[in-house]
């Protein structure tokens, strides 16, 4: 028997339940389906993603920390019930599911933890071929933004040195219940074939972290503590601020780090 409720939108969560369900439809069409055979739900709250995610041909788990919401998914959507993951997205081992097979990652993402999802994705990367859905449009621009914008930093250089993102468009706050106060964005994050990095990789998130915690300094100052010899620090690309930097630059100042 079907139960006829409603979940309380939950600030704590960062729960605001999207009402819209042709932009529900567009979202959940984002993935290609190339490279897996599973995708993973971040949030799906009551579901409204997860919807047209089940008629897609991949195999849909979803990971929601709020009770109320997994209640009111198990009783809506049957089919779904041993797919359901009851924890918290940022400390569950998704292994214990996954079991180190590729799977693709969407959502409507709750935005008040929108970087420790990217970061985690980030880390799990040589099994996320595709990652797609929802964060406020500031971070979502963030994500795929180019060297120069002023929004360009940490998330878009570590996202894009695996990933092509590309935005792909905004949703307005009047679609939401509760509506954010901003508005939203869809993006989409595609591995790119050669994903392995010419250079240390955990270096190179170091380096790439230095260097944007004091985003105003030339890298000749920002990366001082990785203690550069004088030959190295003479060259142009030091007098350079993080912004100023493509993915390449970051992945080449790696490498001479790295041999040192
Ligand atoms: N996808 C739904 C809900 C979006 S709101 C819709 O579009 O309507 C964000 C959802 O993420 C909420 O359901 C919230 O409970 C869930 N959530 C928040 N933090 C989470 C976490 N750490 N792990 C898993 N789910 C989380």
């Amino acid at each position: 028997m079907s139960k006829d409720y409603q979940v309380k939108a939950k600030k704590h969560l960062g729960q605001h339940f999207l009402t819209d369900e042709s932009v529900a439809e567009k979202i959940a069409s984002t993935l290609t389906g190339n490279g897996y055979t599973k995708v993973l739900e971040i949030g799906p709250g009551m579901g409204v993603l997860t919807k047209y995610l089940l008629k897609k041909n991949y195999t849909t788990y979803v990971i929601e920390i709020d009770t109320e919401s997994v209640d009111y998914l198990k009783t809506h959507y049957l089919q779904l019930s041993d797919r359901i993951i009851e924890r918290d997205f940022l400390r569950y081992n998704l292994n214990a599911v996954f079991n180190g097979e590729p799977f693709a990652i969407i959502g409507n993402f709750p935005y008040n933890i929108s970087s420790q999802i990217v970061f985690k994705a980030l880390e799990m990367r040589d099994q996320i071929p595709e990652f797609s859905g929802m964060f406020q449009k500031e971070v979502a621009q963030r994500i795929c933004s180019d060297k120069g914008s002023k929004v360009y930093g940490i998330l878009s250089v570590l996202t894009q040195a695996f990933y092509d993102a590309e935005y792909l468009f905004t949703v307005p706050p009047t679609v939401f219940n509760p509506p954010p106060k901003v508005d939203s964005g869809v993006l989409i994050l595609k591995r790119k074939e050669n994903y392995h990095l010419p250079c240390d990789e955990t270096l190179f998130f170091r380096v790439v972290k230095t260097a944007f915690n004091q985003r105003r300094k030339t890298l000749r100052n920002s990366l001082k503590t990785f203690n550069l010899p004088d030959n190295l620090k003479a060259s142009s690309i030091f007098d350079k601020r993080p912004e100023q930097l493509s993915v390449q630059e970051f992945i080449e100042i790696t490498s001479q780090i790295e041999k040192l």
